[in-house]
């Protein structure tokens, strides 16, 4: 880490509000002394946890350690046809059980404060993890400051945006369970960069479906900072005509940029707007560990790195993979997640064992159900350049129509997905 970077982390770091002091923990005792070279893996998501897997299926000499907060995680993808009533949310949870005793990775549970990148280390509470390389990768934070009136601890109860955890897509359901049948839905989307705009659509298409059959009455109201649809915009259009007309209304260019929740309201440029329930997905940056360990970049939302090794732009030796990179173009999805997180593992097994990194050719697979049975997807080739992803030409494209083939590889692309990560 340069001077600059040092002095972004300390006063990042001496911000935690609510944690314990720094300067302590930078002096905390070693919690693992080191079995061989380490790298550190911080976040089990998409991302970091297949890092982890490849990263020891690599090299066996590698000692990984995988810190994440909670012990168990709930997938978001297939999470919105929990709305639709076509999956269970336990379809979804995993655990890292079998990371560690089918590939020897060590779980540490807690929260990582921040990376130290002089004294190369992790800082958990509890002590300190050193490492060779570190691998970051924290998913999501929100950009509260960017609505008016939002509070971060407050709003999400209110008008939740049920986007960083499937769990809170039981929540969701539950206030479309409990409201009146003739309600009026209201689903916010905020410009791009953010977590899988093709997900935000689908979620509309899966509340609409609900509503459908259990409450015909009711209207979804959706307010889309973007000018129109922004992914898959032909067959959501079409679908939505054939299934939902009537009942969902599209409004593009409403950024809602202030609201209030006691009376539950939205505002935008062009109108005020109250509903029954709110779905409001706030503009969006990189995870709060990246954000306190000085890893973003000029825009101070997402992180830069080298798409060869997913190096930080900012700090050696510290990658980071998935949501919290920022990515020209590059849907940040499950599938980036999972390819950024073998690239990178790849790349640092390489780096550790002297051999030169590949530039790597990257795809991201998306699928949507409309309903109870009909998907569709979109996959799209993008090669790594330095700190770019370029699209490649030609690479890629749509299904033609919802149909339920698609959505029968729909539910087998994330029953694999869920597998891979887990077991
Ligand atoms: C409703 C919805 C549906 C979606 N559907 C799809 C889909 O169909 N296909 C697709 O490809 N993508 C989909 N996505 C996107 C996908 O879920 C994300 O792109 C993916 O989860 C990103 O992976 P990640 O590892 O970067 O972050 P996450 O999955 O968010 O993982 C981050 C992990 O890091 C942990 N963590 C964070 N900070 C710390 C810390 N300081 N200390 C310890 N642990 C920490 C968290 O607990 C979490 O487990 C969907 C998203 C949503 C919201």
């Amino acid at each position: 880490m340069n001077g600059a970077g040092r002095r972004r982390f300390l006063k990042a770091a001496g911000a935690l509000a609510g944690l314990p002091l720094i300067t302590p923990l930078l002096r905390a005792a070693e919690l693992l002394p080191p079995k061989g070279p380490r790298v550190v893996v911080v976040g089990g998501g998409f991302a970091g946890a297949v890092a982890a897997k490849t990263l020891r299926m690599a090299s066996r000499d590698l000692d990984v350690v995988l810190v994440e907060r909670n012990r168990s995680y709930t997938a978001l993808p297939g999470a919105n046809w929990v709305i639709g009533g076509s999956r269970r949310i336990g379809e979804n949870r995993l655990n890292y059980d079998r990371l560690e005793s089918n590939y020897g990775i060590t779980m540490v549970y807690g929260e990582a404060l921040a990376v130290d990148v002089a004294a190369k280390n992790v800082v958990l509470e509890a002590g300190t993890l050193a490492y060779d390389h570190v691998v970051v990768a924290p998913g999501i934070g929100f950009r509260s400051d960017a609505i008016e009136g939002y509070v971060p601890a407050e709003t999400p109860e209110l008008f939740p945006h049920a986007w960083t955890s499937g769990e809170e897509i039981v929540a969701l359901k539950r206030r479309l369970e409990d409201m009146k049948d003739g309600g009026l839905v209201a689903v916010s989307l905020p410009l791009p960069p953010y977590r899988c705009p093709q997900a935000a659509y689908e979620r509309i298409s899966q509340i609409a479906w609900y509503l459908k059959q259990a409450k015909p009455r009711s209207k979804i109201v959706v307010l889309d900072a973007n000018p129109g649809i922004a992914v898959l915009a032909e067959l959501f259009g079409r679908g939505w005509e054939r299934d939902y007309k009537g009942l969902i209304e599209y409004r593009g260019g409403q950024a809602v940029t202030k609201i209030d929740a006691a009376r539950s309201r939205l505002v935008t440029a062009a109108e005020t707007l109250r509903a029954d329930v709110v779905n409001l997905i706030p503009p969006q940056i990189a995870g709060a560990l990246a954000q306190r360990s000085g890893l973003v970049g000029a825009d101070q939302r997402w992180c830069a790195v080298d798409h060869t090794t997913y190096e930080s732009a900012v700090a050696s030796g510290v990658h980071v993979i998935g949501d919290a990179v920022l990515t020209a173009g590059m849907q940040k999805s499950a599938s980036t997640a999972n390819a950024q997180g073998k690239a990178c593992a790849l790349a640092i097994a390489g780096l550790l064992g002297g051999r030169k990194p590949r530039p790597n050719i990257y795809s991201d697979v998306g699928y949507s159900l409309l309903n109870d049975r009909e998907g569709a997807s979109a996959i799209a080739f993008y090669r790594g350049e330095g700190r770019q992803t370029v699209p490649l030409e030609r690479g890629g494209g749509a299904s033609p129509d919802w149909s339920e083939l698609e959505g029968v590889y729909a539910r087998a692309w994330l029953g694999s997905m869920i597998a891979e990560m887990s077991t």
